[in-house]
Order: C-alpha cells, then sequence, then structure tokens
C-alpha cells in the first residue's frame, strides 16, 4: 500500500471519483471510531444505522474491487482519535500518503489539520478532497455568504434555481412563481388522516452492533427493536426515494407543516425521511431533485408540492451548510437572548402533560425522526419560549435524530429555532402561542392543558409563554416589523390580566418538570 482513503461514516458516496478506477496501491479505510459515538449521546438507531451502512459501504467497495479495511469498535478501542488510528496504520501499512475527504463538521475538520501536520513530520503527505456531494462547491462559501450576515433563503434558492437550470424556463420559474406556499401547508382533516400511506420502513438486523455498543460501553438515548427502518445502503435510499415520489410527495406541500396523532402514522405523514441517507451521502442532492422533477414533467406531482420539496434541497439544505461554515466557530457559542433554563428531564422521556411535547419527544425517542414541524414549533418553540440554554439545546438534537450532523443540525436549532444567532438566518424569532399548534395540528384536542385559556392551572402553557417572552424582549421585538404590531394586542389586555399572564409564566418557566 502507498496510499490511505479514510471515508468517514457520513462520506458514504459510491459515485465519488476516487472508486472510478481501482488502484492497487491504495488502501481504503472504513473504520468505527469510539470518539464518533460519544462527543454527545447518540439515538441508538443514529449508531446502529451509521455502523450497518458503513460495514455496507466496504462491503460494496470490496466488491467493485477495491482494497478495503473495516474496522468495527473491537479493532479500534485502543485508538482515541483520528490522529492515533491514522498514524497508527499508515506505519502498519507503510504508507507514504493519507487521503481523505472534506469533513462537514469543524470539529472533525480541526482534527485533520492537526493530523496534516503530525504526519508530515513523519514524512507522509495527507491531501484533502472534496466530498463531491454538496451542489455549491465549499469554496464558494464565502462568496455567498458573510461571516456574522444575514442571507435570506429566498434570494439564495434563486440563484441556486437558476444556476443549476431546476424547474426553470429560460430565466423564469416554471408556473410563474418562485414560491408556492400559500397553497401548501394545510391541516389535516379527518377524512385525510385515513389516507395516509404507511411508510416504507427496511428491516436490517441489529444484533451484532448492538452487542458491539455494549461491548464497548457507548451510551446512547432512545429505543430499538430487533430491526431497524432506516435505510443503510445505497439501494434502499433508492427504494425510499422511489417510494417517496409514488405515494408522498404529490401531498407533501399541502400537509408539509400539518401535525396529528391519530394515526399510526402520525410521524412519517408525507415526509421523505430521506434526510440520513442524504446526510450519509449516499444519496445525491441532485438525484433526489431530478427525480421530483420528473415526477412534476409526468404529472404525476403539481408544481406546488414540486417546487415546495426541492426548496428545501436545493434551497435550505445548502443554504444551512453555508451558513454553518461561514460562521463557525463562533456560531457554536452564540446566545442572543442570553437563555441559561436547564432541559428538563421530560425532554429525555416525553412525560409531560403537553400533548404536542410528549407526542414529539416519545416519537423521536422511538423512531429517532421528528418532522420539520415539530422539530421547529413544539420542541424547538418550547425552547425559545422557556429560555433552554441553547448547548443543552444543541445537543438534545444533535443526540436525538437520526440525521443529526452538527453541519446542519446546528444552524437549524441555535439559529432558526432559537434565534440564538440573532437573525444570521430568520428574520425574526419562530416563535408561537397554543393557537398556532391547535390550527395546524390535533394535539391540542387529547392534550389535558386548554388552548383557548391564557391564565389558570389547565392552561395551555404556550399561551402565557408566548406572552412573557414578547414581554421580555419587548424593546427588540417591537422594532421588528414583522412581529412589532403584535404588542397592540397585548396592551389592549387589562393590567390584572397581564399581571395573571407574567405570573402564570413565571410559575411555568420555574417548575418545567412539573407541566
Ligand atoms: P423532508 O420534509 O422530506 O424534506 C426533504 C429534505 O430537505 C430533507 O431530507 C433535508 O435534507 C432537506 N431539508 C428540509 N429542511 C431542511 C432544513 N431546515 N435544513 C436543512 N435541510 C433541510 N435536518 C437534518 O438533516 N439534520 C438535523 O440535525 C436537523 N436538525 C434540525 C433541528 C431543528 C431545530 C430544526 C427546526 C430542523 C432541523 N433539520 C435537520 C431540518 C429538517 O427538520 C430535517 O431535515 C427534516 O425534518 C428531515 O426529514 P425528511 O427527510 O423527512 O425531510
Amino acid at each position: 500500500t502507498k496510499t490511505i482513503r479514510l471515508i468517514l461514516g457520513d462520506q458514504l458516496n459510491a459515485s465519488h471519483s476516487w472508486f472510478k478506477e481501482r488502484d492497487d496501491s491504495v488502501l481504503y479505510l472504513v473504520c468505527e471510531m469510539k470518539q464518533e459515538t460519544a462527543y454527545v449521546k447518540h439515538h441508538v438507531q443514529k449508531v446502529t444505522a451509521f455502523f450497518l451502512a458503513m460495514e455496507k459501504f466496504a462491503l460494496a467497495l470490496q466488491k467493485a474491487g477495491h482494497n478495503v479495511t473495516h474496522l468495527t469498535l473491537d479493532d479500534t478501542a485502543n485508538d482515541k482519535t483520528f490522529l492515533s488510528l491514522i498514524t497508527r496504520l499508515c506505519k502498519e501499512h507503510k504508507a507514504i500518503r493519507f487521503e481523505y475527504q472534506h469533513p462537514d463538521e469543524f470539529r472533525l475538520n480541526e482534527q485533520f489539520n492537526e493530523l496534516q501536520i503530525e504526519l508530515q513530520k513523519c514524512g507522509i503527505q495527507s491531501v484533502c478532497y472534496d466530498s463531491e456531494h454538496f451542489l455549491l462547491p465549499f469554496e464558494e462559501i464565502s462568496t455567498n455568504f458573510t461571516k456574522g450576515k444575514h442571507l435570506r433563503l429566498e434570494t439564495f434558492y434563486r440563484k441556486m434555481r437558476k444556476r443549476f437550470d431546476v424547474l426553470m424556463e429560460s430565466d423564469k420559474p416554471v408556473g410563474g412563481k418562485w414560491n408556492y406556499d400559500a397553497d401548501n401547508r394545510k391541516k389535516l382533516k379527518k377524512s385525510d388522516i385515513a389516507e395516509i400511506p404507511a411508510p416504507l420502513v427496511f428491516d436490517h438486523s441489529t444484533s451484532e452492533v448492538a452487542e458491539r455498543l455494549a461491548r464497548h460501553e457507548v451510551q446512547t438515548i432512545g429505543e430499538m427493536e430487533d430491526s431497524l427502518g432506516w435505510p443503510v445502503s445505497r439501494s434502499d435510499a433508492l427504494k425510499l426515494l422511489d417510494f417517496f415520489i409514488q405515494h408522498q410527495l404529490p401531498d407533501f406541500g399541502r400537509f408539509q407543516d400539518a401535525m396529528t396523532c391519530q394515526t399510526p402514522h402520525s410521524w412519517s405523514l408525507y415526509h421523505s425521511r430521506l434526510s440520513f441517507a442524504l446526510n450519509a451521502k449516499m444519496l445525491q442532492p441532485m438525484q433526489v431533485i431530478q427525480a421530483a422533477v420528473s415526477a412534476y414533467l409526468a404529472d404525476h406531482a403539481s408544481i406546488q408540492a414540486v417546487e415546495g420539496f426541492i426548496r428545501q434541497i436545493l434551497g435550505w439544505r445548502e443554504y444551512i451548510r453555508g451558513i454553518y461554515w461561514c460562521n463557525m466557530p463562533e456560531y457554536a457559542e452564540k446566545n442572543h437572548f442570553e437563555a441559561t433554563r436547564d432541559v428538563p428531564e421530560f425532554f429525555w422521556n416525553g412525560e409531560t402533560g403537553m400533548k404536542c411535547m410528549s407526542e414529539t419527544i416519545k416519537q423521536s425517542l422511538k423512531t429517532a425522526y421528528a418532522h420539520h414541524i415539530q422539530r421547529l414549533m413544539v420542541t424547538g418553540n418550547f425552547s425559545l419560549l422557556t429560555g433552554l440554554n441553547p448547548d443543552q439545546v444543541d445537543a438534545w438534537y444533535l443526540g436525538i435524530y437520526i440525521d443529526a450532523i452538527e453541519w446542519v443540525e446546528m444552524p437549524n436549532t441555535r439559529g432558526m429555532s432559537l434565534f440564538a444567532d440573532g437573525g444570521i438566518i430568520a428574520t425574526k424569532p419562530y416563535c408561537a402561542s397554543g393557537s398556532y399548534i391547535s390550527r395546524m395540528s390535533d394535539y391540542c384536542s387529547h392534550c389535558k392543558y386548554k388552548v383557548k385559556l391564557k391564565t389558570g392551572d389547565d392552561a395551555c402553557p404556550l399561551n402565557s409563554l408566548y406572552w412573557d417572552f414578547m414581554v421580555r424582549h419587548r424593546d427588540e421585538l417591537t422594532r421588528n416589523p414583522r412581529i412589532g404590531m403584535i404588542f397592540g394586542n397585548w396592551d389592549r389586555l387589562e393590567d390584572n390580566e397581564q399581571q395573571a399572564i407574567l405570573s402564570r409564566a413565571d410559575w411555568i418557566r420555574n417548575n418545567l418538570d412539573q407541566l
């Protein structure tokens, strides 16, 4: 072996140019590492899905004729970091060159920069390659984003639509509009709920990985059965994509923001659940976008559905990555509202009387998944309104979701959800009272709290928390044209009513564990 090439768990991109040719002097490494299981407490399904997918990827490469070493936790138990692992393996294989793909996380990028220096001292040359996954080239992040500055998603998204010629008719958007949200985002009626398709879930055996995790005392959260339902290979991922296009895409836009607790399929609804496959790079973003465009061209799905879906991938996903790389490492420290409260115990078990919270959290523990509105407007909104510490909230999101990798988790959590970045992503905090939850879901009619009430022991906690949040940050929010007018409603309330609302909120914020 002359060259060692490392493939990280989220770099399972079979179409990378590395694999175009076989080269006997190259050894590919796919390695389970304890450090990757331990930088945060992950959901057991997440660790398992990554490990299974890595193993399948290593096997597929081997079948294609490449030299591959797949190391499990058993083999790397003494390697605390990539530094020790790679220097050891370079020695063992007498490698003179180390190659890797640009990691998506700042944390790992720092480690690899250090590793490069160490390897150089031993006369080993190292080279970093592009991961050949994202649509916006890494080098162009700095020309599209400015550190600390807000950039509108819409501006970025339109540029990407034009650049990649997606849903365009020469320089005009197909259908005449860039955005069809006004037609989307409907609530699910009873008759709609019966129509929700059962999601496609896989059936991967988990026992070997489970034994390994136990043997190495890997601490995890969440539940897992004997089989894992997430895609762990490119062929699984393609099946999931196909299933989404056939059965879910046509209603994706319409029910994108809806929530229900009235069907066993409440957790999946019309969402693609492709985020894990995409983030592990088993699927390429353009592949997913093209599948959606084809469905539109074949009259299988409307422009509303297809544009809404494509905006998530061509727009949001690329945008979020740009925000992350342009603003790290400072972004990880941001705490605009100086929020310091501890995350309550029920985030770890779902035991709370608030139906929206208990549904979302229990579902997350059971499936390692929640869809966007559950993340943003249920747990996210609650964390924002109660002033939970962004470091702890970040750790919760980073641990619990199957698709959570810091580059995408952190800007969504700290920025979009908690407004801890002070407006780099969002133009206003996404805060809402119980009426939003009631409008978009059927949670409230199954809740012990009454969504119509603001005060009293059985009033929906979100109602007083909402006003309390608004009043605490009035000086700042009143200047925001998208939010300022709301204070008129507050000012019309009698003094004693205002007092009652604020004292209810105060009690709640100090007694989160009793909700
Ligand atoms: P769909 O609803 O089917 O959307 C399709 C695809 O669009 C997704 O697979 C995803 O790749 C992309 N996408 C949609 N919204 C976003 C977004 N805001 N940012 C980036 N990509 C997006 N997404 C992650 O991939 N990892 C995370 O750790 C993560 N953490 C989040 C934390 C919070 C607080 C919030 C509000 C959102 C977070 N998101 C995260 C974004 C989004 O919620 C998930 O991508 C989505 O729910 C994944 O489910 P899906 O594949 O069914 O998505």
